[in-house]
């Protein structure tokens, strides 16, 4: 028996599948028990149920960053505790557990100020920042952990904990992800923008324009951030009509100089190709979302990526280009700027300078066989091929959709640091309670 002010939910329970689905609907949780929290008490409460059962415990806000595919267990549904609260005197916010940016991005838009918020205004705050966060200004900015003043955590042994710089397990969630406990709730320092100049220009897929983008990357400011995907797009009438049924490259830019200026360093990527459609100019943070357009509705995909230090165009472009084995959708972030630099947080690799990542649409479980149909284990297979072919430096693991090898979190840190929170993991949760994520385990004795 839970006791909780929120509700519990067990399979077959009316209310049991709303609970648990999120974005991500390749791989569903399927618990014992979703407990949806009201607050902090609800979270401890689910934490101590599960740790006397010596159950694991997921934890979910939109399910954007689904990684396991488990049975059993607690899943905490953070959803219910979304309240964001600024403080436009210190400019800061503080964000409950399932909060998602688009709620913290109006708050702080009222005052003139941003969060370090990222492509997709519905993922959840936190749990972008416990992977690290790497927004629209991130080069100018750092990491969304960068700017984190304060967390509150449940940790494995149901203490309900305040952590603020200078406790060693302040540092672990900077980057840990959901290994150390249930955060509740954090402080972020908000960013002083409440404009940019960015947006997108859309270009027909060829190596010739990846590389014309790789190159003027090399050039820009780090108040320029930018990135570019390549799309292959059905021809159907929600697709802008310049657009439908073809192979494209969209680059996306975030600027935060002056409209004027922005136009002029955009200004030789006209050239790469035939621009089939622009959309740039002056916009308030809060229309942030359109830059990258990313899609609001759930859906099944896997993903992984990489982190580089050179971009071969080439390579990339065969990757995901129209002949690619496997339709797929490439993204590719220009990094380097406040992001190569030193910080309290662990995430690894800031000598690399691009961060790619690819996404495959998957089976639909309401469509089996559908259109864009594809086999979970073929696509796995062959994106795990394409990145080892890449030959990254490392993984970025809010890019990395899906379950994780323990190399491939292994990788996401220097090898110091990877040591240092394993033994914060068997400190803080040694039955790895929180294991149904890209999982940390802890050191052994
Ligand atoms: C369309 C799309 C766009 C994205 N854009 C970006 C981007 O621009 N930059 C970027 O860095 N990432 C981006 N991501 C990745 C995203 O940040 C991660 O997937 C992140 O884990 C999502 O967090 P969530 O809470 O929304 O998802 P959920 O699936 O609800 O949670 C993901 C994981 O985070 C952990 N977690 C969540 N909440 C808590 C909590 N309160 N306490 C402890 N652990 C918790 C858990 O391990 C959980 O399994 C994007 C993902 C998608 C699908």
């Amino acid at each position: 028996m839970i006791r909780v002010e929120g509700s519990v939910y067990r399979p077959g329970d009316p209310g049991y599948d709303a609970e648990r689905d999120g974005f991500q609907l390749h791989g569903q949780h399927r618990p014992d028990v979703i407990v949806a929290a009201a607050g902090a008490a609800d979270v401890r409460a689910a934490v101590e149920y599960a740790v006397e059962r010596g159950l694991p415990v997921a934890v979910q806000a939109s399910g954007h960053g689904l990684a396991e595919t488990a049975e059993g267990g607690v899943l905490i549904s953070t959803r219910a505790m979304d309240g964001v609260r600024v403080d436009p005197a210190a400019g800061t916010a503080w964000v409950e557990a399932g909060a998602r940016w688009e709620k913290v991005i109006a708050e702080a838009g009222r005052h003139g100020l941003a969060p370090p918020s990222g492509s997709s205004p519905n993922v959840g705050a936190v749990g972008y920042t416990l992977g690290g966060g790497m927004g629209l200004l991130a080069r100018q900015y750092g990491y969304a952990a960068d700017h984190v003043r304060a967390f509150e955590v449940v940790t494995a042994d149901g203490r309900a904990r305040q952590v603020t710089p200078g406790d060693e397990l302040f540092r672990a969630l900077l980057g840990g992800g959901g290994n150390f406990g249930v955060v509740t709730g954090m402080e972020i320092g908000l960013l002083p923008v409440a404009r940019l100049y960015g947006g997108g220009l859309y270009f027909d897929s060829t190596a010739e324009v990846l590389e014309a983008w790789r190159a003027w990357t090399e050039t820009v400011p780090d108040e320029l951030t930018s990135a570019i995907a390549m799309v292959p797009l059905p021809d159907a009438p929600v697709i802008p009509e310049p657009l439908r049924g073809r192979h494209v490259t969209h680059v996306r830019v975030a600027y935060t100089g002056d409209a004027e200026s922005g136009e002029r360093l955009v200004a030789p990527l006209r050239s790469a190709g035939e621009v089939l459609m622009e959309r740039l100019g002056d916009m308030p943070y809060t229309e942030s979302h359109t830059i990258s357009d990313d899609p609001p509705h759930p859906h099944a995909y896997a993903g992984a990526g990489t982190l580089l230090t050179e971009l071969d165009s080439a390579a990339a472009f065969a990757v995901a280009g129209p002949s690619a084995e496997v339709p797929t959708v490439l993204q590719v972030r220009h990094l380097g700027g406040a992001l190569a630099k030193p910080s309290p947080a662990v995430i690894g690799h800031r000598e690399a300078r691009y961060v790619l990542h690819v996404v495959a649409g998957l089976d639909d479980p309401d469509t089996p066989g559908g259109p864009g149909a594809q086999d979970v284990e073929a696509v796995r297979a062959y994106q795990r091929r394409q990145m080892d072919a890449l030959g990254g430096v490392g993984t970025f693991l809010n890019f990395h959709c899906g379950p994780a090898t323990e190399s491939e979190v292994a990788a996401a840190y220097d090898p110091d640091v990877y040591q240092d929170l394993r033994r914060l993991k068997a400190t803080y949760d040694p039955a790895n309670t929180f294991r149904l994520n890209h999982n940390i385990p802890p050191a052994s004795a």
